[in-house]
């Protein structure tokens, strides 16, 4: 079932129904597009409709960020949980070790796709990682990037190149490369050992954004669209006459 938040279709699944549904998708095989939908997207494509284009074209939308998950309990359309890029990535990691499906990591600055290969491959032995590129790749550089990916033939793509860029990226290749992807931002930082990710105990009390905020103080601005989130969302779904 899809639940809709400010012009966007969100899936309403837990985490495992999520992985369950992907998993379909990469059995029927073909060009399948997953998002993770967080606060500070959906606000932007309030103002740039096709960004919300983007979301409302995906196979799949799950709810990144607990923003989202809080905006659709106002709206009184909830969604179970909160289904991150990161868990998400992690979960389906593990499956293709099972399964024998092949993944390729596109995206974050040069070395750390490999590094978040090694790592992963290390916590889910089996795993094929049919490749890596990073996310700074200029436009003539693109055909490159992806004949690379054509060659290694995988079922799923994790692309980090943040958000909008690889939900837009995604969206234009997919037909051509004709597997599962999904854009998971930040995600590789966090696998390759860059950057911490939240303790359980911060992500449980809801305020993992707080602690990447800590942690990258650039993400400031980002953060600060927050509370014109929340307004947006009261204004839509609870202060209406
Ligand atoms: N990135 C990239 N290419 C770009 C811009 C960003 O590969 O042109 C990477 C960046 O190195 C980082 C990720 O995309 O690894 C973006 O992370 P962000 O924290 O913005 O994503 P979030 O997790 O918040 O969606």
């Amino acid at each position: 079932m899809k639940v809709e938040l400010l012009g966007s279709f969100i899936d309403a699944l837990s985490m495992q129904e999520t992985e369950n549904k992907i998993a379909e998708l990469i059995e029927r095989g073909g060009g399948h597009h997953v998002v993770t939908l967080n606060p500070e997207y959906l606000y932007r494509a309030q103002f740039e409709p096709g960004l919300l284009d983007l979301v409302n074209s995906a196979d799949l939308v799950t709810p990144d960020g607990e923003g989202i998950v809080w905006a659709c309990r106002v709206a009184l359309r909830p969604v179970p949980e909160r289904v991150t890029g990161i868990d998400i990535m992690l979960r389906l990691s593990r499956r293709a070790s099972e399964e024998g499906w092949r993944v390729f990591l596109l995206g974050a600055s040069p070395g750390v796709a490999e590094d978040a290969a090694r790592g992963l491959e290390q916590r889910f032995p089996g795993l094929q990682v049919a490749g890596t590129y990073h996310g700074y790749f200029k436009d003539d550089e693109e055909e490159e990037v992806l004949e690379t990916i054509k060659k290694a033939c995988p079922h799923i793509i994790f692309a980090a190149l943040g958000a909008p860029r690889q939900e837009n990226w995604i969206n234009r290749y997919l037909e051509q490369l004709n597997c599962l992807a999904m854009g998971v931002g930040g995600s590789f930082d966090v696998l390759a050992g860059k950057v911490p990710r939240a303790p359980f105990w911060i992500q449980r009390v809801k305020v993992e954004w707080l602690y990447r905020m800590v942690q990258e103080p650039s993400r400031c601005k980002r953060v600060a669209v927050l509370p014109r989130f929340a307004w947006l969302v009261l204004k839509n779904y609870r202060l209406k006459t």
